[in-house]
């Protein structure tokens, strides 16, 4: 039976890296007719975020993403939020303290500090020392005694056993090993304040959860032989694991992290620039895994089909905003004209250039708008830019555009097609280009000489979409002001 999971740690927004995470255990679950299960882990409470869990799962759901069991949906193997399970794992702590494989461990935090002092000042690796080396049974009860006299609280500490190795057959990897040794010593299982860390309350959730494959990104890999030992000394089978590769800002060369500033890394932001989900889900699924063949874009359901495991790369995945985008033009341009004037319109009020509750002119306008600039968007928010001309209207046109009304063609072309356009029947994009051929043909200009004035005066910039359709979205009022205008 195939059970994976998503274990997000309410601590912000979904990140792209968390966002691939839950993507490829979600596709793997799917691809296996297997089960996929949210699990919170919220057991750093001092790293928790009001409203971190509700705005994840909110992201992942506009991912298009859903799930079979979670805190929000139920499940058997529930409760889905650590905080919540609190005494399941106190029962396993103290399995493990009676069977002597864990102990409490009374060295204050100042305590911890001189010995990483110490071991740092004699070059050796900062390593926990096991407090009460070389005791006997009595000057131990003593020193316990002794501290807790003192009012001090403990912490659970496992005993890491001695010279041994944990080695994985890693799904993304191959062959793992770690050495006991190198993990710094008897680690904490449970905090002073009762709650179990992370790597023990994980062990003890995939197991009752009855998780079969651990997907994961490769900053876990270091924590896996502690999850193991837990296994190990609860007597319990450890699940597969997967370690997924680094992501890389292509930009920098860098891992991927989120104080790097200079790429956008979270799912919320991307929305509000108007990215399109599914474009979204394409781009992140191709991070770290690829399919047979050079094709690029799929649906969610075409990745379900050919989601395999063995694909997911060794080789860091490239965060590449560039391509990003093209993905998103891809989706844009094929997209339904309504879904993206909705989100357009969102844009444009965010940005003040329409007001709230546009009336249906206002709607139809923009639909207009987003007909003309679809093909070239990434993200609906380029509308604002690419739209400024028809909200910010230059007072005075810059030097070059005045250069090109200088001569008198230039001005015998936009008297003539004032004339025409104020007589046009209909004021659509299609006979406001016969107007403008119909100027060529009384007038004999033509080419650059014709057109570079006509949009010059007609919208006052020599940038901007095409000369026919921007005219028609000015509308004849708007358009005859500013040729007059320009003609002063
Ligand atoms: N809560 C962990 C994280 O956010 C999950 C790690 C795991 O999947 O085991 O990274």
């Amino acid at each position: 039976k195939i059970r994976v999971r998503y274990a997000p740690s309410p601590t912000g927004h979904l990140h792209i890296g968390n966002a691939r995470t839950a993507i490829f255990n979600y596709l793997f679950a799917r691809a296996h007719k297997g089960t996929f299960v949210i699990r919170i882990e919220d057991t750093d409470t001092k790293r928790n975020v009001e409203g971190g869990e509700k705005s994840q799962l909110e992201n992942l759901k506009w991912l298009g993403v859903d799930w079979d069991e979670g805190p929000d949906v139920g499940g058997d193997y529930g409760p889905y939020r650590q905080s919540e399970r609190k005494e399941i794992y106190q029962k396993y702590i103290q399995e493990l303290l009676d069977k002597g494989l864990a102990y409490e461990s009374y060295t204050t935090e100042e305590e911890l500090t001189k010995m990483r002092e110490d071991q740092e000042a004699r070059g050796v690796m900062p390593h926990y020392e096991y407090e009460f080396a070389g005791m006997s049974e009595e000057e131990k009860a003593q020193k316990i005694q002794a501290a807790k006299d003192a009012g001090l609280t403990p912490v659970v500490r496992i005993h890491v056993p001695v010279g041994k190795t944990y080695e994985w057959d890693d799904i993304v990897k191959g062959k793992v090993s770690i050495a006991a040794d190198t993990l710094g010593g008897d680690w904490v299982i449970q905090k002073r304040d009762g709650m179990p860390t992370y790597n023990f309350a994980v062990v003890v959730d995939d197991h009752l959860m009855e998780i079969s494959h651990v997907l994961r990104g490769d900053d876990h890999v270091a924590n896996t032989p502690k999850q193991i030992m837990i296994y190990d000394a609860l007597g319990w089978e450890a699940p597969k694991f997967g370690h997924m590769t680094l992501i890389i800002n292509t930009e920098t060369g860098k891992k991927l992290s989120k104080r790097d500033e200079s790429v956008l890394q979270f799912i919320e932001q991307y929305r509000e620039l108007g990215y399109l989900p599914e474009a979204m889900f394409n781009f992140i699924t191709l991070l770290g895994w690829s399919p047979v063949g050079e094709e690029e874009l799929f649906t969610r359901k075409q990745f379900i089909k050919i989601f395999d495991e063995t694909r997911l790369s060794k080789s860091p995945a490239k965060f590449d905003q560039k391509k990003l985008e093209w993905v998103n033009n891809q989706y844009v341009k094929n997209a339904d004209v309504s879904e993206i004037t909705d989100l357009a319109l969102e844009n444009l009020i965010v940005a003040k250039h329409v007001q709230e509750n546009p009336d249906t002119d206002t709607i139809q306008w923009v639909r207009h708008l987003v007909e003309l600039y679809m093909p070239q968007m990434s993200f609906t928010q380029q509308i604002v830019e690419l739209s400024d001309v028809f909200f910010n209207q230059p007072d005075v046109l810059t030097d070059d555009e005045q250069k090109e009304l200088e001569d008198d063609d230039a001005r015998k072309a936009i008297e003539d097609l004032r004339g025409k356009l104020a007589d046009l029947k209909r004021f659509t994009a299609t006979q406001i280009m016969a107007a403008i051929q119909g100027v060529r043909a009384d007038t004999g200009v033509k080419g650059r000489k014709l057109y570079m004035p006509a949009r010059i005066a007609t919208t006052r910039t020599m940038h901007g979409p095409a000369i026919a359709e921007a005219i028609e979205l000015f509308g004849r009022d708007q358009a005859l002001k500013n040729i007059d205008k320009t003609l002063e």
